[in-house]
């Protein structure tokens, strides 16, 4: 598949719900309107989607959420889609998680043919962890994090850099994931979704973090790159990657290969643009592929070109209405 700008679209990334057992301040309100059942797409039909996106040539699959492990049957459609890894024509298959679920899952992970993940962790205070994703208790996730690593699989940390709440911590945390052999990014926030809290209060630009943490580390350029917004350097005191993932300040959707598909199939061709594709009817409508097929021709040709993310004064509302609990981040 290539699209109108000349981007070949590998990477497909799958929400399998709405729902979170976490209420994280930048991403959900505290009491959000969840989905009604009928229109979230059953492991089935996702595995459908996947499978008709495989074939044209998707070589890649990240599943998220909301929260995708507390989906129920989410291992099983993630063992199905592990058996089409190697010969079934698939490269990897990723999670991105909240890491609340990992000391039941990680093992059951690895064994479905997962090799990384994406945990998210802001902070390692239990007291800030509350208070950011509202009830969650820090010490699950730690321990999901250290049975993951036990059980073999890769870890990157995502941490979201929020104004006046974690921005004390961001040494420490380098220091720790890199002492673990686990990547970390650090992620601006963006503007998604109804939430509560006052956005323009949480923003914080890591132009400004990252020439701080300059100050204490030395960071080496790097050619990693992985078709993503993040853009990675080697901290030479820890020997450990450290990515940026900034949306607002930069721009980096020239090398876009992705497209997003939410639990209720539609289809986002971009994370920060609202225009998106039905793929829930064609699938309904008809058990034979042919109208999903010509359905995601026809949404990966008028994938657009960049987005227009903005936080300013003049600008506070969500650039886009959808959470990133939808589209999966
Ligand atoms: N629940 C899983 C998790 O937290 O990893 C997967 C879904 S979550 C929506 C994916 C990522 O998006 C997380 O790393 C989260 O921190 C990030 N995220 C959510 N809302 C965001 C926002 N408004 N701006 C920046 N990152 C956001
Ligand atoms: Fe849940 Fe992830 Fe959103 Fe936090 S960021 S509320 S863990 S979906």
């Amino acid at each position: 598949m290539i699209d109108p700008f000349g981007r070949h679209i590998t990477y497909l990334r799958v929400s399998l719900t709405d729902r979170c057992d976490f209420r994280c301040v930048y991403c959900m309100a505290e009491q959000p309107e969840f989905l009604p059942k009928t229109e979230i797409l059953t492991l089935e039909e996702t595995a459908r989607v996947c499978a008709a996106f495989m074939r044209k040539g998707v070589e890649r699959i990240r599943i998220t959420g909301g929260e995708p492990l507390v989906r129920r049957g989410a291992i099983r459609l993630i063992e199905r889609l592990g058996g089409w890894i190697g010969a079934g024509g698939l490269k990897e298959l990723t999670l991105t998680t909240n890491g609340s679920q990992l000391v039941r899952f990680a093992k059951p992970l690895y064994a479905a043919g997962v090799r990384r993940i994406n945990v998210s962790l802001d902070t390692r205070d239990p007291d800030k962890f509350r208070a950011i994703t509202r009830w969650g208790e820090v010490g699950k996730v730690l321990a999901g994090i250290d049975a993951a690593l036990e059980a073999g699989l890769k870890i990157k940390i995502n941490t979201v850099a929020l104004k006046d709440v974690n921005d004390g911590e961001f040494a420490d945390l380098i220091g720790w994931a890199h002492g673990h052999g686990m990547d970390l990014t650090l992620i601006e926030t963006m503007p998604m979704g109804g939430i509560d809290d006052d956005r323009l209060a949480q923003f914080l630009p890591l132009s400004m973090v990252r020439a701080k943490l300059a100050q204490r580390f030395t960071f080496e350029d790097t050619a990693y790159r992985t078709g993503g917004p993040a853009r990675y350097v080697r901290v030479a005191e820890t020997g450990g990657r450290l990515g940026f993932i900034t949306p607002l300040t930069h721009n980096f959707c020239e090398s876009c290969n992705r497209v997003r598909l939410t639990c209720t199939g539609t289809l986002f061709m971009c994370l920060g643009q609202e225009d998106a594709a039905d793929l829930r009817s064609p699938l309904r409508t008809s058990a034979d592929d042919r109208m999903l097929d010509e359905a995601i021709d026809a949404a990966i040709a008028r994938k657009p070109k960049g987005h227009d993310f903005m936080i300013d004064r003049r600008h506070s509302a969500p650039a886009v209405a959808r959470a990133m609990s939808m589209t999966g981040g």
